[in-house]
């Protein structure tokens, strides 16, 4: 059971761990918490944007569009490596996804497959969302996944988490594929040896 830490510990948090951090307006209070719970937190998800060019997919990430209104994360995690901060609190990223794999993030187990959306993700769930076309030939620049590594890694730090607590949208929700392009076990693996 952990609460979600203050917006200003999440900021100090990812600094701290060496991550050039972009602030973007009044994103400290920009959420979604009038619709729903945010927290207790679990663990980090990472997903791709299928959006090219930063301030778009900033400017996307922090508005939402028509039908999903944003924030649709807390950070969007640009190509050049910088992290954009869109929303603190409740964001509109995860949505439903497996009560089975909730359980075992909790747990810090291996991932059973995700097959069922029972269970709502944007209360238990950090989201970040990288600047990537998600087609599987946009290439994942090494300062990006790095920034990946990092922000992941911020999270576990601060909570007392494993690299198992970091899980990729596709592993939540059945028929998603983000992030695509890059394995969640080799990012794990970075994330546990930067924590370790
Ligand atoms: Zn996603």
């Amino acid at each position: 059971m952990a609460s979600p830490m203050s917006a200003s510990r999440f900021l100090d948090v990812l600094r701290d761990e060496g991550i050039n951090v972009v602030q973007v307006g009044d994103w400290r209070t920009h959420n979604r918490n009038h619709k729903g719970p945010w927290g207790p937190v679990h663990g980090v998800m990472i997903h791709h944007t299928v959006t090219s060019g930063t301030s778009k997919t900033v400017r996307i990430c922090r508005d939402g569009y028509p039908g999903l209104p944003g924030p649709l994360c807390h950070g969007v995690i640009a190509k050049s490596g910088s992290i954009h901060l869109v929303g603190y609190g409740r964001a509109n990223h995860a949505g439903p996804g497996d009560d089975d794999v909730l359980r075992a993030v909790i747990a810090e187990r291996a991932l059973p497959r995700d097959n069922e959306s029972n269970t709502d993700g944007n209360r238990h769930f950090y989201g970040f969302e990288c600047e990537n076309l998600g087609d599987g030939k946009d290439p994942w620049p090494e300062a990006q996944l790095e920034a990946i590594e990092r922000a992941a890694a911020a999270v576990c730090r601060h909570h007392g988490w494993n690299s198992r607590s970091v899980i990729g949208h596709l592993e939540w929700q059945p028929g998603k594929i983000d992030p695509r392009g890059f394995s969640m076990n080799t990012m794990r693996a970075r994330i546990q040896d930067r924590l370790a």
